[in-house]
């Protein structure tokens, strides 16, 4: 197994408990992504700690980067605020009806418990700015469905705010930006697909494109950060003024365990082996495994060709197995969990390049 840089990786397995440690911090996260830096903000600002983000690759935010940042946040402030109204039992009776036998009281319960308290608490810090998307749940036809409100885009974010950080902020995937890295924002297509169809349009283009070409003498790329990308800059601008440390290009290679405790990580950077002491915890926060050839082979139905970045290897998840943790082996359908359809456009006889879009099964009647 070779990380994302031809480099051997560590068995992931766990080392012994070590006297001597190199840095020392309250939590240890692992991976910049939303999880990672959602939980790095969380326990800096509310639990007070030291905190240590570590990223294997050379650019923060991951998958999260590349998304596009709707995220399934049922019972949301920003719904009622805005008249769609929802109980609990509707969405619990959503979630039976599309997992069967997988459907979890305990876990949906939590979330539905939990996930309005993180959208109100992360806004309220500044480290998200949601819209409502007006569009309904995935299963429209479910029972228990809503029509709108459930789901949150992102705001678009000023990459200004995060000053020469935004060059370390991971690029989003090449159909999401034109010239390169000016991010177009699905909300604002219709203004590029026709620029000169009103003034607004035309003034919007204009106006985006003049900024783009400040920025990118600046800063070597778009700063206009939109859908996943605007999550990750704004968590990281909450992470960096809340004292948290962000490295990267520092995968975390083992725990360091005492009495079944784990009580620290290695960490690689530049060549050496750190070991660090994690005094409250440590957060696996590493992605999935879709970049991993072996993982992927166990685990997905088809292999062809994956949007995530090189860096999601399936670390944490090899580390959790060796740990004790276990997945099951055959998701009962595969296909709902983990693929959406992918088409490619051809842009030479040569050569075609994959174009992501969401024409599953979201039902928008015949658009999509
Ligand atoms: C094109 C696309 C669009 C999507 N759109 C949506 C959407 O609109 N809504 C939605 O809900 N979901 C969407 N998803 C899925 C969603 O993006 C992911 O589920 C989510 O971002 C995962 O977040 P994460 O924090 O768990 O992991 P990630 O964002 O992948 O972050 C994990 C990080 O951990 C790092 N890492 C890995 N191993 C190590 C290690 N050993 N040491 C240190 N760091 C490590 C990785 O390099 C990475 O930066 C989309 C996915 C794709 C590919």
């Amino acid at each position: 197994m070779h990380d994302c840089y031809g480099r051997p990786l560590l068995n992931h397995g766990s080392c012994t408990i070590i006297d001597v440690y190199d840095h020392e911090y309250d939590v240890i996260v692992v991976g910049s992504g939303a999880g990672g830096l959602t939980a790095a903000v969380t326990a800096a600002i509310q639990g007070n700690q030291k905190v240590l983000v570590t990223e294997k690759t050379a650019l923060y935010g991951g998958t999260t980067a590349f998304s596009g940042g709707a995220l399934w946040l049922p019972m949301n402030h920003l719904a009622f605020e805005n008249g769609y109204l929802d109980t609990c039992e509707r969405v619990g009776t959503y979630l039976r009806s599309r997992l069967g036998d997988d459907y979890n009281q305990d876990k949906a319960s939590a979330y539905l418990d939990t996930a309005p308290e993180m959208c109100k608490w992360l806004e309220s810090i500044g480290a998200t700015q949601f819209i409502p998307l007006p569009a309904p749940d995935y299963y429209a036809d479910s029972d228990g469905a809503a029509k709108a409100g459930r789901t949150v885009l992102n705001a678009p974010y000023d990459g200004r705010r995060l000053g020469q950080l935004v060059k370390q902020v991971r690029y989003p995937l090449q159909g999401y930006c034109a010239f390169g890295t000016m991010h177009v924002d699905v909300m604002y297509q219709a203004y590029w697909t026709r620029p000169l169809a009103s003034c607004r349009s035309f003034s919007y283009v204009v106006r985006s494109m003049l900024r783009y070409v400040a920025d990118f003498l600046w800063y070597g790329k778009g700063t206009n950060l939109c859908n996943g990308n605007a999550l990750v800059g704004r968590l990281i601008e909450s992470a960096t003024k809340a004292d948290v440390t962000l490295r990267r290009n520092s995968p975390a290679m083992q725990p360091i365990v005492d009495n079944d405790k784990i009580v620290g990580w290695t960490v690689q950077k530049q060549g050496k082996t750190l070991k660090i002491r994690a005094r409250k915890g440590v957060v696996l926060a590493s992605g999935g495994f879709a970049r991993s050839a072996k993982l992927a082979r166990d685990y997905l139905p088809t292999q062809d060709w994956t949007a995530v970045p090189r860096g999601n290897q399936g670390d944490g998840l090899r580390t959790g197995n060796a740990m004790g943790g276990v997945l099951p082996q055959h998701h009962p359908n595969p296909t709902e969990h983990y693929t959406l359809p992918c088409p490619s456009i051809a842009q030479s006889t040569a050569q075609s390049s994959p174009f992501l879009t969401f024409r599953i099964s979201r039902n928008l009647g015949s658009s999509s």
